[in-house]
């Protein structure tokens, strides 16, 4: 059988010097083999060596720094031990959740975000408090250095997380600055997707015999087949892969999908299954022999849908597979060219759909560039379009079933209806075939279109805000009046999906009622805040938002002609009687 047959040890976690409580956190979140900048960085920081390193989001940067990071950090002192700069306070959210979830295990490692907007009184608690690893923008920690309210003395490590993007913003000077008052024992580490020359100078300057870590990307060669992407915010995922299957899958056609990790792999199949889609997963906590289980049921056409991860599909050489979905972004070029691969086979004809995010978008320019072929952007599926699918199916269902099948008694039983209940003939074939449609059915108005409303995780309430990027607002700004207003850390705050006009934000369950009391009479931007619970859209349970939500169209009843004709199943009732 065609598949990897690699084992877990060759190119673990496990490889590297790192305490056993990382690697329990690594593992429960589901990574399985380290991305090429971790092979390369976690070693040489390990080693206590600076390093340059040209990597962008999506590599899996954020874990090459921040296992060796936390390997150093010392939970019983509550002095910081290292500090991370970032760009943008998403990203320092983003970072400081990530360091958060490795140091899972670790008992008391404490991790601050710390970002302007957010009240500097409330940072400077928990920095009193001690927190031993900061992460932060630029300005902020800055602040914080001259107003004394954070001790970094004992730092043993610095990073600069998207330097050149610290640069394009204006804020090297204060990188600059910050450098120049941490103690020279440091051990730094500069990230950058680029190396502009400024970038150069700096890690020069303030890096001690740096290693350079350049993933050296090769042109690789693609198979012909079309490539395609689609624009979309991480939390519609999952709905737009609804929608694609629903174009796409057929019974006689295989799809891949391609996750980053193992547990998302489960999480998805699980939720493809609920939705009546033959689906399962291949990842490598499978044994060879589940694994090659799942490729005979894909093979026999058992299986439409495999979700899996890079490692367990590596190899896999299925000939009706025809379509790829990367719903994760690779982690480089060549990964996404041994999964594309995996459609096209023997000459067959395949396509593949990649989902990108905004801030992956650099990375697919990459992949581009690399495969020297242009991705097609493609436009999800509409409503409509879905809806247009699903009636073909259906006509095609009632054609097959009519040429294949017996319905002698089916007749007979539409007869009787008929004559014991004065049925109409439309109606009955309308219901039969509503019936058969199961749960694809035709009218499908459930979430209002201008608002991409998710499920948020378990815990967690998605609430929605009138205020959007029409209104400059970034997901900074909510996180900050979220967190000073509603009185909650920052940290707990979910995922937030900024629109055009309104925001999306997912915060725990416990704290909706002190938010939406809290924040009654807040301001964001100097516009007046409108905060409630985003479900209570869908139910039309809100008065003052009603015209968001799309009004169900009523559909007329088509009029009957009377005194037709008798058409072929009038003769055949007639028949029928007559035999009776
Ligand atoms: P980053 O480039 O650090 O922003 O990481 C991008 C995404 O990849 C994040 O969702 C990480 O959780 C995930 N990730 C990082 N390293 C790995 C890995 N070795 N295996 C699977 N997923 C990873």
């Amino acid at each position: 059988m065609n598949i990897n047959t690699e084992t877990a040890e060759d190119n673990s976690f496990a490889q590297f010097p790192l305490q056993s409580k990382i690697l329990q956190a690594i593992d429960e979140l589901g990574y399985e083999t380290p991305s090429a900048i971790q092979k390369q960085t976690i070693p040489i920081l390990l080693e206590g060596k600076d390093l340059v390193g040209q990597a962008q989001t999506g590599t899996g940067k954020t874990a090459a720094f921040s296992l060796p990071m936390l390997e150093q950090i010392n939970p019983k002192s509550k002095k910081v031990q290292a500090l991370i700069l970032t760009p943008t306070r998403e990203l320092a959210i983003q970072v400081a959740e990530a360091v958060h979830s490795y140091a899972k295990h670790l008992g008391k490692v404490k991790i601050l975000p710390v970002y302007g907007g957010q009240s500097i009184s409330q940072q400077i608690r928990h920095l009193k408090k001690g927190v031993q690893i900061v992460v932060g923008t630029p300005g902020r920690v800055m602040d914080h250095l001259r107003r004394e309210t954070t001790d970094i003395s004992d730092l043993k490590m610095m990073i600069l997380d998207e330097a050149d993007e610290m640069l394009r913003m204006g804020f090297i000077e204060d990188v600059e600055w910050i450098l120049s008052h941490t103690p020279e024992t440091r051990q730094t580490a500069l990230f950058s997707a680029t190396m502009p020359k400024q970038i150069r100078r700096i890690a020069e300057k303030y890096l001690t015999n740096p290693v350079d870590i350049h993933i050296k990307q090769k042109t690789l060669t693609v198979p012909a087949i079309e490539q395609y992407f689609i624009n979309l915010s991480a939390r519609n995922k999952t709905d737009a892969l609804t929608k694609l299957l629903e174009i796409w899958s057929t019974p006689d056609e295989a799809i891949l999908i391609f996750l980053r990790t193992k547990l998302d792999t489960e999480r998805l199949t699980n939720k493809l299954q609920a939705r009546g889609y033959a689906a399962e997963t291949l990842n490598g906590d499978m044994n060879q022999t589940q694994r090659e289980n799942v490729i005979k049921r894909l093979k026999s056409k058992r299986i439409e849908i495999v979700v899996a991860t890079d490692v367990a599909a590596r190899g896999l050489d299925v000939e009706h597979i025809t379509t790829v979905i990367n719903y994760d972004m690779p982690s480089d070029t060549e990964s996404y060219v041994h999964r594309i691969g995996r459609t096209g086979r023997a000459g067959r004809k395949g396509k593949t759909v990649l989902f990108v995010t905004q801030r992956q978008r650099r990375m697919m320019r990459d992949i581009e560039h690399y495969t020297k072929q242009k991705i097609e952007k493609l436009n999800l599926p509409t409503q409509a379009d879905v809806i247009e699918k699903r009636s073909e199916r259906l006509k095609d269902k009632i054609k097959q079933t009519l040429q294949t099948q017996d319905l002698e008694l089916y007749q007979e039983l539409i007869i009787e209806l008929i004559e014991e209940e004065k049925l109409d003939i439309l109606d009955l074939a309308a219901a039969a075939t509503y019936l058969s449609a199961s749960d694809k059915k035709l009218e499908v108005v459930k979430t209002p279109q201008k608002m991409n409303f998710s499920f948020s995780e378990e815990g967690m309430v998605q609430l929605f805000i009138n205020v959007g990027r029409k209104h400059r607002v970034s997901p900074g700004d909510i996180v900050g009046a979220i967190a000073n207003e509603g009185d909650i850390s920052g940290k707990a705050i979910g995922a937030i999906d900024v629109n055009e006009t309104y925001t999306l934000v997912d915060v725990p369950q416990q704290y909706v009622e002190q938010i939406l009391l809290n924040m009654r009479k807040s301001r964001v931007r100097k516009r007046n805040m409108n905060i409630r619970i985003a479900s209570d859209f869908e139910t039309n349970k809100s008065s003052n938002h009603k015209s968001l939500t799309k009004k169900k169209k009523r559909r007329r009843k088509p009029k009957r002609r009377k005194n037709k004709s008798p058409g072929p199943f009038d003769k055949f009732m007639k028949r029928k009687r007559r035999k009776k």
